[in-house]
This record gives structure tokens, sequence and C-alpha cells, in this order.
């Protein structure tokens, strides 16, 4: 089978952040001590060699860049100082890029200006959206916020963003699945996957493999953001949308946005506590160790980090900050605080969903979970052979 070469492939690595990987010389030590690299996928140098040879059809079908979670090992013990886990990190970036049919993440990756102006632009649809349909007449005596923005009309515009946000997601997934299993797509039987499946809900959950790594802080702090974020994202687009009332279950009860001040041990205010401090310390761990280049993870950020991290903690400070003003009863203050959280969290998660680092957590499962497939498949065959 021939092997193409893309020439520019180095060049168009750069424009995703990489900067070292020409350092170099294979002498394999990343790999040695890289807790996550297996004898079946082996990893960092691979992917270093894949980009200095321009063999971008290699890249497209591995897995090893969602296999590997950014501890930084490999980058501390590197003899040349090439980086290699900012590579695994960069490779994440470019085959994102490669999932998404739109175009849309490769411009959002690749432009700084394109980044911030989508975020502006989002944030101020989103408040000309608030402005256009807030009511006539509302209420300025208590802080109600379906006063102003009536509950029907931000469930319809939820449930549109969710459905938008499903398709695009699913069926960048669906490529990732689809590159990942390469050639073996026709030939793996149905009962792989299905013997396999519980790998895809453990990865999704716990994301296990990570905590494989010698420095556990990060797996903590990754786990952190992401439960958090899990939390809000079901609490908004599910709860908020009434999708637990389409499997029947009463929505008045559970519904997240409502002008009904929860007891302090209602379900619904607990998650969001827990959400709240989870994504409140995630962040700010990271942005601090950001700021301090403390560990190899942090050395290098990329716009995108710093907007993930700064989008993040903004809608969830606005969140609190709402939270206070509409138990002090403050309507003004609670109305504009409302319209700053959602032009701040509506970009954060139409971006960052299908196109960005949110997409990574429905990547990296399953991408763990094909690895699974694949390798009960190869067992078989060899079975099989022999
Ligand atoms: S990236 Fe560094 S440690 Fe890994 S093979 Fe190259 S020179 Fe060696
Ligand atoms: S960053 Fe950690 S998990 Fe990733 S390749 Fe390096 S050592 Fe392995």
């Amino acid at each position: 089978m021939s092997v193409k070469v893309d020439p520019n492939l180095m060049k168009d690595l750069k424009e995703f952040g990489l900067t070292d990987a020409n350092k170099c010389f294979h002498c394999g030590n990343c790999t040695a001590v890289c807790p996550l690299s297996t004898p079946e996928n082996p990893f960092p140098r691979k992917l270093v060699k894949y980009a200095q040879m321009g063999l971008k059809d290699k890249i497209l079908q591995s897995p090893e860049p969602w296999l590997c979670y950014y501890c930084g090992d490999c980058s501390d013990t590197c003899p040349r100082g090439a980086d290699p886990g900012e590579t695994m990190m960069v490779m994440r970036r470019y085959l994102t890029s490669l999932y998404d049919w739109t175009g849309f993440s490769r411009k959002f990756y690749t432009s700084e200006k394109f980044e911030i102006i989508a975020v502006v632009v989002l944030g101020l649809l989103v408040a000309l959206g608030l402005w256009i349909f807030h009511a006539d007449s509302p209420n300025m005596e208590h802080a109600y916020i379906n006063s102003v923005w009536p509950v029907e009309s931000m469930e319809i515009a939820d449930l549109i963003m969710g459905g938008v946000l499903a398709i695009l997601l699913l069926s960048n997934t669906a490529r990732c699945f689809l590159f990942v299993l390469g050639d073996l797509k026709s030939k793996i039987p149905i009962k792989h996957y299905i013997a396999e499946a519980k790998e895809l809900v453990i990865h999704l959950f716990t994301q296990k493999q990570f905590s494989e790594c010698t420095d556990r802080m990060q797996w903590i702090v990754h786990l952190l953001i992401m439960t958090g974020y899990s939390t809000v994202f079901l609490m908004v687009v599910v709860f908020l949308a009434g999708g637990l009332d389409i499997i029947g279950l009463s929505w008045e009860k559970i519904r997240f946005q409502r002008d009904v001040i929860y007891p302090i041990w209602h379900p619904m205010r607990l998650l969001g506590y827990y959400a709240t401090a989870a994504i409140l310390y995630g962040t700010t761990y990271a942005i601090i160790g950001r700021i301090k280049k403390s560990k190899a993870p942090y050395k290098n950020s990329h716009g995108t980090d710093w907007m993930f991290l700064i989008l993040l903690q903004l809608t969830t400070l606005t969140g609190i900050f709402i939270h206070f003003t509409r138990l002090l009863d403050w309507p003004l203050t609670t109305y504009v605080l409302y319209a700053i959280h959602l032009g701040v969290a509506v970009p954060m998660l139409v971006l960052e969903v299908p196109f960005a680092k949110w997409a990574h957590l429905a990547y990296r499962p399953v991408v763990l979970y094909l690895t699974k497939v694949k390798e009960r498949y190869a067992r078989e065959q060899q079975a099989i052979a022999s």
C-alpha cells in the first residue's frame, strides 16, 4: 500500500501550536517513560516521527493522541527539549479540526483573531436575542428572571441550541470513529463492539486511564473540570429544555432555570454547588499553573487554552453572582448579570462543544473504546490463524 507524504504537514502543524518537534533525534526516551504507552500503541515518539515525515493519513488514523492525557513526563525527560507531550496536544487540536466537516474548528484553532471575533459576535447575538425577546413589563420589585425572559421562549431557544450542538458533535464523532477504524470498519464483527461497550462508559465518566499517570493532581483537576462542566451542561441543556419530561419525569419539579429558590438540600441546588466548586477549583488551578508555567503541560499555552479557561471561569463567576443577587432579591442587578452570563456561556457552549476542547470529552472515550475493540478483534484473528 502506498503511503502519501504531505510536504506541508510540519508547516500546517505549526499553525496549531507545534514548536519543538524538529529537535527530536528519536532516542525513544519519551515512549519508554510514558506510563500510558503500550506495545500495541506506542507513543509519543511515533507521532513525532509522523509529523516530521509528513504522514498526515497515518496521523488521521492514529488513536495515540487520544490515549495521551498530557501528564508531561515525556517532555520532562526529553534530552533534546522537543516537548513530545506538547506535540501530542497539538495532534489533538489538529485531529479535532480534521474530524470537523464544517471547517470551523480549523479556523478557531489557527487564528486568534477569528477566535476572538467568533466569541464577540456570538455574545452580541445573544444580547440582541435577549433584547428582542424580553417581556414588556418585567418585574422590577422582585428578581424574577422569567418575568423578563419567559420560560417557554428560553426553553425553545435552549432546545434549538442543544439540537444543533448534538448534530454537530455526533457527526464529527462519527468521522473520528471511521478514521480511527480505517480499513477495519467493514471487518470487525458487531459482537466485539458489544463486548467492549463498558469501556466507553468507564472512560467517559472516570478518565481512569489518566489516574495511571505519575502526576495524579492533573487527573483530579481534569476530572473536576470535566464533571463540573458536564453537570452544568446537563442541567442547562437537558433539565432546562425539559429532556427529563420526555422520559416521563415531572419537569415542573426539576426544571433548572426557575424563579423558585430551591431548599438547600434540593438535588438541583446540590448539583449546582458541586459543579460550581469543581469548575472554580479546576480552572483556577489551571490558570495559575499556566501563568507560572509550573509544569510541562502548562508551559505552552495556546490561545484556545486561555479562551476555554476564561469563558468557563466567567460563566461560573456570573452564575455565582446571580445566585446571590436572586437570594438578595435585587431585580435589575440579577437581570443584567443574567444577560452577561448568557453572553459568555452560549459562545462557550457553541464553540467548545462541537469544535474545540469540549469535543475531546467525546473523542477520547470513543477512541479508547475502539482501541479495545481493535485489540479484541486482533486476538481473535491470531487465535484463528494459530
Ligand atoms: S521526543 Fe525527545 S525523548 Fe522522544 S524520541 Fe525525540 S528526542 Fe527522544
Ligand atoms: S504527556 Fe504523559 S501521557 Fe502523554 S505521551 Fe507524554 S508521558 Fe505519555
